[in-house]
């Protein structure tokens, strides 16, 4: 099914000489044995659009093809039997306003009148969905299938795929039974055998299949009583606490569940001979799911269990697909994981066809792009949270809840130190990183609203505005450039002024259309090359950018550093007094100044000085080998007691850096934000004499007046509970933003919010409001920092 979608939106978008190969007839994977649900709502706002986009598709293949996809929009339920669940709902809805999802919270009474086969004492509430339903899924695939036949692409059927070969010229050979063919590009849409198709690329690839059960009743009366009362078929409902979904199917229903108790299926390899089988039905696994749903839908008591059907389907270690050309490999391109192909598969094959024909995938897809799996993404890591993922589903994660499968992949040498200080971790991109430091007796207790971490991360962040703290940075990625051609590659790649030896900039990264790829500092190491820090979790999808545009000739030699370069910071007003005391070298104000960069000695140890610290205060950070990492955190906590030197972790280092309302990637700066936009545009030369990637369309903005939104900060009149991220922007009673993250600013005592407004707006004084947990509180547009507005503490 995501083949077809790809191929006719290539077909689509004007690539019509393209031709997708099926090894035996189609559907012969995950799909024909798919349950056909497909809704709209997702946690992640940007894969809700892309669903939304799958659903509204099917009219349009169907008018096209004039093969029908069997398309049933019933509107549907979710269900909440906890008040946490409820919150989340919430939190659904209100993200869905600015989407334009139509979707509402209703009473568990409200719900039982839609869906009368639900108990209502079971449940709190509910969320009411408009755009759910269920389809054929081989008939949706075919109707895929004959629109792109329609627009010219072709399909070959019993057309295995055997062996990928990369030509000098990048090209592909693709060899099969029937002959070769000759390819610029490679598509890896394999489904259920997306590991084998990129071994044949010398890839593998994070994916692994899972067993999965729905059980079909035989004809039910109370199913027969609604569609004629209604006229209706019964609507879809999901129930999160029973982990279930169920919909009408014929006369009776159809009830699926994501058990517990889930089950790999084939972890190495999946067999070729693999077609239209199904799996054996396993009924012990799935019963405790099926009892709360009996339990919740008393008239499945009375109903005859007609066939369970158990089926194998794909998941990444995240349950989001893996999308766009994988880092390294020329015109291979993929589109495999998709687990819920029938609310997805639309938006993956106009993301995909949109970045191989445009070379941007014209949405924000970081949610499902390939690059945010690296290498370290290893089988067992896959194994370990694909498990994790099935288990959880319909679970709810929290904000403050890290999972805990497959860890601890990635330490730095620092590890077994931080966690003796109480360190609690979370892991990005595979590393344990420091949360915060939780007294003896203390850890996180789950929750939408301040948390058990409140006090201790406050205690943190007010160390370091009133002396001095300490934090590990080896989570960033970083980055070596070196070569002959070094300055003149990173003055055409990023937008910045060139910073001069021995000094550092902030360095933002376009693409073609002027939008944000990338935000860096940039440091000039002079004979050694230039570093570069950035986002750690976006280290392989900056790679594949570099390397999509490192020069041939080999004048620029790249490395990204990974855990090869470990990191410390110091901050607070104390820190230049701990700096000196573990240093010879002259770290004066006068000496050592704002965004100065120098090899000295610390303690023993060479290390890279940086004057720059992303808690917007007087800081440091120290860059040096994973062998001396130990010897001078010692040092500086030991030159730091008489200061009360005090660790503190990301979260804290949130607090702060919201204080200064500095973004980061992945939230406030993403490929759909231009610099003007985000704010950065000061850090834009385009004045610089180097024609760097993006500065025709900055200049074309600029002539334009500038983009469309305007990255905001407000002060927010929050109680319990601060903002998480991707909630809905007011002005007056009209939703016209949303928020990108925030939370409380511990050292100013105020509950802070970063996020997106139409520039229209953007300078109104009053009027704001933002919506947490369901209710609208009031924000103040803050026009200055709340700490250090001057830079007097940054910079002085
Ligand atoms: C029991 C069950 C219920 C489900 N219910 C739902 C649901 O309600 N809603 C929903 O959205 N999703 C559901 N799914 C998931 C859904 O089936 C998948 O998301 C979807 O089918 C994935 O489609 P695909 O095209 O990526 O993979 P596949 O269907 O596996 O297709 C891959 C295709 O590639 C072909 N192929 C592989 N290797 C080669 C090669 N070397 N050469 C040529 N051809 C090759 C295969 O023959 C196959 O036809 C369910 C899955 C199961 C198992």
């Amino acid at each position: 099914m995501v083949g077809c979608s790809v191929l006719y939106h290539l077909a689509k978008l004007g690539w019509t000489d393209s031709v997708l190969l099926e090894r035996d007839e189609l559907t012969s994977g995950s799909t024909w044995h798919a349950a056909g649900g497909m809704h709209t709502i997702n946690g992640d706002p940007n894969v809700a659009k892309l669903q939304k986009y799958t659903i509204d598709l099917y009219r349009e293949i169907e008018a096209l093809s004039g093969q029908p996809t069997g398309l049933h929009l019933t509107g549907g339920v979710m269900l909440a039997a906890t008040e946490a669940r409820f919150d989340w709902l919430k939190s659904i809805v209100a993200k869905g306003r600015y989407l334009g999802i139509e979707a509402r919270i209703i009473t568990a009474q409200r719900a039982h009148e839609l869906m009368p086969l639900l108990d209502p004492s079971c449940f709190v509430g509910a969320l009411e969905t408009v755009v759910d339903g269920h389809l054929d899924p081989s008939g949706t695939t075919h109707a895929y299938a004959k629109a792109a036949r329609k627009l010219g692409a072709t399909i070959e059927r019993f057309t295995k795929v055997e062996e990928l070969i990369q030509n000098a010229d990048r090209s592909w050979r693709l060899i099969t039974a029937k002959g070769e063919i000759r390819a610029d590009h490679v598509v890896n849409a394999g489904g259920l055998w997306a590991r084998e198709v990129g071994r044949m690329a010398g890839r593998e690839h994070p994916v692994l299949a899972m067993e999965h059960m729905y059980l079909i009743t035989e004809d039910m009366p109370e199913v027969a009583a609604i569609n004629q009362a209604t006229g209706k078929e019964v609507m879809h409902a999901i129930d999160f606490d029973g982990e279930l979904y169920l919909r009408q199917e014929r006369g009776g229903m159809l009830m699926g569940t994501y058990e517990k108790a889930c089950k790999v299926w084939s972890e190495h390899e999946t067999p070729w001979s693999f077609g239209h089988e199904l799996l054996t039905p396993d009924i012990d696994r799935i019963a405790p799911s099926l009892e709360v749903g009996f339990r919740h839908f008393p008239a499945f008591q009375r109903a005859g269990i007609k066939k369970i059907i158990n089926g194998p389907f794909t998941f990444a270690p995240d349950g989001n697909p893996l999308v766009g050309p994988v880092p390294g490999l020329a015109g291979y391109w993929c589109a495999c994981g998709v687990m819920a192909g029938f609310s997805q598969g639309g938006g993956v094959g106009l993301a995909l066809a949109n970045w191989m024909i445009h070379g941007d995938p014209g949405f924000d897809v970081w949610a499902m792009d390939v690059a945010r799996f690296g290498s370290w993404a290893s089988k067992a890591y896959t194994n370990a949270k694909v498990r994790e993922n099935y288990a959880r589903r319909f679970s709810i994660r929290f904000p403050n809840e890290e999972l805990p499968a497959a860890r601890p992949l990635k330490t730095s040498p620092l590890y077994d130190r931080l966690k003796a200080q109480g360190a609690q971790f979370g892991a990005a991109a595979g590393l344990e990183v420091p949360l915060w430091y939780a007294p003896p007796g203390t850890r996180d207790e789950f929750s939408w609203r301040r948390s058990t971490d409140f006090q201790t991360v406050g205690a943190e962040a007010r160390a370091v505005r009133d002396g001095v703290g300490l934090i590990e940075t080896t989570g960033f990625a970083k980055y070596g450039v070196r070569g002959t051609g070094a300055h003149d590659w990173l003055d055409r790649l990023l937008a910045c002024r060139m910073p001069s030896p021995a000094r550092m900039t902030l360095a933002p990264m376009l693409k073609h259309d002027g939008r944000l790829i990338g935000d860096f500092t940039l440091a000039n190491l002079g004979a050694e090359g230039f570093l570069l820090v950035g986002s750690g979790v976006a280290e392989d999808y900056h790679m594949r950018w570099f390397m999509q545009h490192l020069p041939k000739n080999g004048s620029v030699q790249l490395a990204a550093h990974g855990l090869g370069l470990c990191g410390l910071a110091i901050a607070g007003p104390q820190a230049r007094k701990v700096l000196s005391a573990v240093t010879k070298a002259d770290v004066s104000a006068p000496a050592f100044k704002f965004m100065d960069v120098r090899r000295i000695e610390v303690g023993m140890a060479s290390a890279l000085l940086a004057r720059v610290s992303y808690t917007g205060d007087l800081g440091y950070e120290i860059w040096c080998d994973p062998a001396n990492q130990v010897h001078i955190f010692d040092a500086l906590m030991s030159a730091g007691a008489e200061f009360g030197i005090r660790l503190f972790g990301a979260r804290a280092l949130n607090s702060l850096r919201l204080e200064k309302a500095y973004g980061s990637w992945a939230r406030e700066y993403r490929p759909i934000y231009s610099p003007l936009e985000a704010g950065l545009d000061r850090f834009v030369a385009c004045d610089k004499y180097a024609d760097f990637i993006g500065k025709r369309a900055v200049l074309r903005e600029k002539a334009d007046g500038g983009g469309r939104m305007r990255l905001r900060c407000f002060a927010v009149d929050a109680e319990d509970a601060d903002v998480i991220g991707d909630e809905p922007i007011w002005q007056g009673e009209t939703v016209c933003g949303w928020v990108t993250s925030g939370g409380y600013a511990h050292a100013s005592g105020v509950s802070v919010a970063l996020g997106y407004v139409p520039k229209e707006t953007a300078e109104s004084d009053s009027g704001w409001s933002i919506e947490i947990l369901g209710r609208r509180r009031t924000a103040r547009l803050q026009r200055r920092a709340l700490f250090d507005p001057d830079g007097k503490r940054l910079q002085g």
